[in-house]
């Protein structure tokens, strides 16, 4: 039976790319060995990450702009003390905007480093929608942002302007709309939620921000070594970050961010419209900082949540759960999910209303 995977994270990804990569598992460029047994120096593997660092700066519209991209290993959670181990001045401190899980994992390591100041938060209401109107101390090192989160379904639409560094995890959002790149100094994402799979995380850095926080930094959390070392500083995944170049290929050949936008909007919209037209569900966050990446949604009432979860799964719907500190479900249509897989799980909504 065909399944439509709604895992939040490692997620689904466009068949070809399993199909690719698997092949290079068995045999790479036709060279007779495994992807997993070449070494990262060979002049093909070289040329992968190449061609992935170059891919990354040209779908974002960053190319030319003083932009270096890096695959480095460790998961977002490492990037949450990277960050402020190169940017946060010595005796310094540094501006977050609290929206869930994930800003607060990113808080709790800044706070090892410096004053870390929480300059807007949602907790109080669960993280049902984005703050807005806060203000950002001009003498930060730097204001960091979470652009989606995952877990509460919520994204913010637009970002603040300030003249400090601003840094913006992107996790679960990286690749799917459009946006003005330039706006950031530092991007950063784990591969597994849009890009390939986990084991790789994506920073983009603007390179002239760097240099600047007075720190002694490890090598390996260095990202001016990372950037020296083009990315090699040692072994880097290589698995990860070959299957993250096929991901990148097929959004370019898919016409690019806005082509894969357009995609985004019509499946988001799709689902969102049918929560708000079935009288027997309901959204969880605030409408106008919906995520178009991970919806959240529950039932009005409990008492037909059996019968609900009994009808997805019987039309192949795994990983629908909510996020255990929302409940509910959540349905993450990133990039890689086809539009024909969220009008099944509508098509569940619709029937659930027509049984009851
Ligand atoms: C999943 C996720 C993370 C954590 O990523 P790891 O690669 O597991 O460290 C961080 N931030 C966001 C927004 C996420 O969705």
């Amino acid at each position: 039976m065909k399944k439509h995977n709604y895992s939040a994270g490692p997620c689904i990804l466009p068949k070809e790319v399993f199909e690719k990569a698997a092949q290079a598992i068995l045999d790479f460029n036709n060279s007779g060995l495994s992807i997993l047994e070449i070494s990262h120096r060979s002049k093909d593997f070289v040329a992968v990450m190449e061609e992935a660092r170059a891919l990354v700066l040209e779908l974002l519209g960053l190319e030319g702009k003083g932009y270096q991209a890096l695959f480095l290993a460790g998961g977002a959670s490492l990037e949450f003390l990277m960050v402020p181990y190169n940017l946060m001045k010595v005796d310094g401190k540094a501006a977050y905007l609290d929206t869930g899980t994930w800003a607060n994992n990113a808080i709790k390591e800044a706070k090892l480093f410096g004053e870390t100041l929480i300059v807007g938060s949602s907790k109080a209401e669960n993280y049902n929608h984005i703050p807005k109107n806060y203000s950002i101390p001009a003498d930060a090192s730097y204001f960091h942002c979470t652009s989606n989160n995952t877990i509460f379904g919520t994204q913010m639409k637009s970002f603040p302007n300030t003249d400090i560094p601003v840094v913006c995890d992107m996790s679960s959002d990286i690749f799917s709309r459009s946006l003005d790149f330039t706006q950031f100094d530092i991007i950063y994402a784990g591969a597994q939620k849009n890009m390939g799979p986990a084991g790789t995380t994506l920073v983009v850095i603007k390179e002239e921000i760097l240099g600047n926080s007075g720190r002694m930094i490890p090598g390996m959390l260095d990202y001016q070594q990372h950037i020296a070392k083009e990315s090699m500083y040692n072994t880097p995944p290589v698995f990860p970050v070959y299957a993250s170049l096929l991901t990148l290929q097929w959004l370019k050949n898919l016409g690019g961010i806005a082509a894969i936008e357009k995609i985004n909007e019509a499946k988001a919209n799709l689902l969102y419209t049918e929560i708000d037209r079935n009288p027997l569900f309901k959204g969880v966050s605030a409408v106008e900082d919906r995520s178009l990446m991970n919806v959240t949604f529950d039932l009005e009432n409990e008492a037909h949540q059996e019968k609900f979860d009994a009808m997805w799964k019987a039309v192949g719907i795994s990983g629908l759960t909510g996020h255990r500190s929302v409940g509910g479900y959540r349905a993450s249509i990133y990039n890689a999910m086809p539009i024909e897989s969220v009008q099944v799980l509508v098509d569940v909504m619709k029937e659930l209303e027509n049984k009851i």
